[in-house]
């Protein structure tokens, strides 16, 4: 019998490829674990320890099935990710898992599941000396602190002895904070880069080159500016095993650019070293005084040049916009359907997403503004011609139960930075 299994599902396959790097590099044998996609795999299994890894918008699907596993396991549940991070409580209380992980995963997980095999799988008070865990011991709540990882990079992004890979981390950390976003919180405000020998030694591994980072150009600097050098650096060194046939994909899908970064510099050496003539960008408006407001850090005009220069460079500008932002007005949205208009009839694509507040965020407890008849045509019409992609209306729902949760369950939520700013 497999004691450990790991309940991998398409939203959390990235995430758990790298940590099963992370705990072979550290001396777990991986070979004795279950992982699978498929969940009655795991209930047949009968593991002792099972592990989650999931995002605040499945709580209600990971719900159900912690409930099976309750009624027909005796197994030890142990959940990581984003929401555990932003509400260890919740997680605890409502989802009904047994151990909640807290920060970055890499050493606590591989601390977590040693302590647990060495003490036949039961929470004793030897995991009250690992750092990122909440869980409760004699009845009580514990929670021993935030797990941060100063360098990410000693561990690999896939294991060696596994054929799972998934696209390869580069950089950690976002230095903008703009109010919505959870990965600041999590990973923290300094970006951290990946070197150079270990993003090729990885990528000859993969078939297609796809990297995970949050903004692609900023490869190599502290975040907030750009480092052409480093930057032609990595796209250089990638180039023998490119020309093995592999394609290289930089800047779009699974990561993005944010758009001061788009110049006639960064486009060229894209052109020059990356296959890819699409670039993914986020605007999430077309008003100033929303970016002001969203801690944004840029500008209309900084969007407006970034779509300019890839259509002169021929590349297909695809803008992500978020609609019924926080305190949004009817003018702010009229706003943006202008800039949506723009970028459309430039050439441009447009993905619209629905403001979702998400624990452990500024704007957690933001509720979201109704969207104008005005905008809501817009949408309907472009998404009917095929030139706005996204799915705003699903969002809208989720949204609603995201509210219920949060004005529900709130908890303050541990971070990266200590306390968390509260905008609402
Ligand atoms: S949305 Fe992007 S730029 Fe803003 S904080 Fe998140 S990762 Fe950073």
């Amino acid at each position: 019998m497999q004691e450990i299994a790991i309940r991998m599902t398409r939203r959390n396959h990235n995430a758990f490829v790298h940590l099963l790097g992370a705990l072979e590099s550290q001396g777990f044998d991986i070979g004795e674990l279950l992982i699978t996609k498929d969940f009655s795999e795991i209930l047949k299994a009968r593991s002792k320890v099972v592990l989650y890894s999931f995002f605040t918008e499945e709580i209600w699907d990971i719900e159900k099935e912690v409930k099976i596993l309750k009624e027909k396991t005796n197994a030890l549940l142990i959940a990581g990710g984003y929401h555990t991070t932003a509400m260890p409580k919740h997680t605890l209380n409502k989802l009904g898992f047994d151990i909640a992980t807290i920060g970055e995963g890499e050493e606590v997980i591989f601390h977590l599941l040693k302590t647990l095999t060495e003490n036949n799988f039961r929470i004793t008070k030897e995991l009250l000396g690992i750092k990122g865990l909440a869980f409760y011991l004699n009845g009580h709540f514990t929670f021993t602190g935030f797990a941060r990882v100063d360098d990410f990079t000693k561990f690999p992004p896939f294991a060696e002895t596994s054929r799972l890979i998934a696209p390869i981390e580069i950089s950690r950390g976002c230095p903008f904070g703009c109010y919505y976003c959870q990965t600041p919180y999590v990973k923290g405000f300094r970006m951290r880069h990946r070197p150079i020998d270990q993003i090729v030694k990885y990528s000859k591994r993969m078939k297609d080159m796809r990297y995970i980072t949050p903004n692609a150009f900023a490869y190599g600097s502290p975040g907030g500016i750009l480092n052409l050098n480093k930057l032609e650096a990595l796209l250089k060194a990638l180039q023998p095993i490119r020309k093995e046939g592999r394609r290289l994909f930089y800047g779009t899908f699974p990561s993005e650019v944010r758009p001061e970064f788009i110049k006639p510099e960064t486009l060229e050496l894209l052109l020059k070293y990356a296959d890819n003539r699409r670039l993914a960008i986020g605007a999430q408006s077309g008003d100033d005084e929303m970016f002001k407001a969203m801690h944004r850090m840029h500008t209309t005009e900084n969007v407006r040049q970034a779509v300019e220069y890839m259509l002169e460079y021929d590349i297909e500008p695809v803008v992500d916009f978020i609609v019924g932002l926080p305190n949004e007005t009817k003018e702010s949205q009229r706003k943006s359907i202008e800039f949506m208009k723009w970028i459309i009839k430039k050439g441009g694509k447009v993905r619209a997403h629905y403001f979702m507040p998400l624990p452990g965020t500024p704007w957690a407890r933001c509720k979201p503004s109704p969207l104008s008849e005005e905008m809501k045509k817009f949408l309907g019409r472009m998404a009917a011609k095929g030139y706005i992609e996204g799915s705003w209306g699903v969002q809208i729902e989720l949204s609603k139960k995201l509210q219920r949760l949060i004005e529900e369950f709130y908890e303050e939520s541990p971070s990266y930075v200590g306390d968390l700013r509260k905008i609402c």
